[in-house]
């Protein structure tokens, strides 16, 4: 039995690191951004391969994540659905998957067939709960994005799910603590590290299953040097490691520079300071303002990144004065804005 009752066990961040946390027992039903799971409410667990560990994740990860969006949304904040938006936390066996659309969160769990007993729950991982939830924010932030539309809208969405789970992993003190011990101990931010690697549990199986859809070393990683490509000149690329146009795999451009600028970003925050778990969730919180501001007017274009890559240039003015800078010299390095003339 759990010695307190108000108190929940869930994981720091993924579950291939094993490392757990005690969390607030989080109240799903509460407004705004409310969620409704199937009843009954399951006992809180400590035994992490039980439904109702796995249950109080969804719970914790989901709640977390819409409380850390809730100021970015225009009064009185709502999903694009409504007050409640509807979770299966776990549905259908053997499905290496998850969606929202457009009305309900569903997660799926499933392994792969050389290694059955490593059953893997996207309902049980932060990173694909606040990924799903990214999706909700998205449509909750502009309704007009909604609609499918092309290659770089359709990435752009998976980015955001991306990053959204970046910047909610990093609302947890404790996994702040393990990152900046990893971190440090590279001297250096910017390096493939727990943060960077989205779902790694997650997408070991998917990988498995199908290598041209998860990286190496996780589902996506967001330290990464994909550069932009128009998506009409690499149209006919397929295969593992390479980047290809559909919407998961040339996400991985913006995240990549996203996650480079937010490095850089903390790393100047951060210099000489000894709050840097403070700066580095500062840091998080601008990057956050600064994406939805971004995306709240933006207009459908099939030069998405480009025109989302401008407004964050402009957005991260009014945060801090040195950010603008740093999001240039990512945004026209990468190729996603074009370069200033000579
Ligand atoms: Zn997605």
């Amino acid at each position: 039995m759990p010695g307190n009752a108000n108190m929940v066990t869930v994981w720091e961040k993924d579950p291939s690191s094993g490392r757990t946390r005690q969390a607030p027992k989080p109240d799903v039903n509460k407004l705004p951004l409310g969620f409704y799971f199937p009843p009954p409410e399951p006992p809180v667990s400590d035994d992490t391969d039980s439904e109702d560990f796995r249950y109080w994740v969804a719970a914790e990860a989901l709640r977390r994540g819409a409380d850390f969006w809730t100021p970015c949304l225009a009064p009185p904040p709502k999903w694009a659905p409504g007050n409640t938006l509807q979770v299966r936390p776990d549905t259908i066996y053997d499905d290496l998957n998850s969606d929202y659309d457009g009305a309900v969160l569903t997660f799926s769990h499933g392994s792969a067939p050389a290694n059955p007993g490593l059953v893997v729950y996207a309902g049980a991982t932060p990173d694909i709960l606040c990924h799903e939830l990214g999706h909700a924010v998205l449509h909750a932030l502009n309704i007009n994005l909604w609609p499918p539309g092309g290659t770089e809208l359709e990435a752009f969405k998976e980015s955001f799910g991306d990053m959204s789970a970046i910047l909610c992993a990093l609302q947890v003190s404790e996994f702040r603590d393990t990152l900046l011990a990893e971190t440090q101990a590279a001297g250096n931010f910017w390096i493939s590290s727990s943060l960077s690697r989205v779902a790694e549990q997650f997408g070991k199986v998917v990988r498995a299953v199908a290598p041209e859809d998860a990286d190496k070393d996780c589902l996506r990683n967001a330290w990464n040097h994909h550069n932009y490509e128009a998506p009409a000149t690499i149209a006919n690329r397929q295969g593992p490691d390479v980047l290809t146009v559909s919407s998961h795999s040339f996400s991985r451009v913006f995240t990549g520079a996203f996650y480079e600028a937010f490095a850089a970003m903390f790393t100047a925050r951060a210099a000489n300071k000894a709050t840097r778990s403070l700066e580095l969730q500062i840091a998080s919180t601008h990057m956050r303002d600064i994406l939805a501001a971004s995306v709240v007017n933006a207009q459908r274009r099939d030069d998405f990144f480009a025109h989302v890559a401008a407004r964050m240039v402009d957005a991260s003015a009014g945060k801090d004065a040195s950010y603008p800078a740093i999001f240039t010299d990512v945004f026209t390095r990468r190729s996603i804005l074009p370069g200033a003339i000579a």
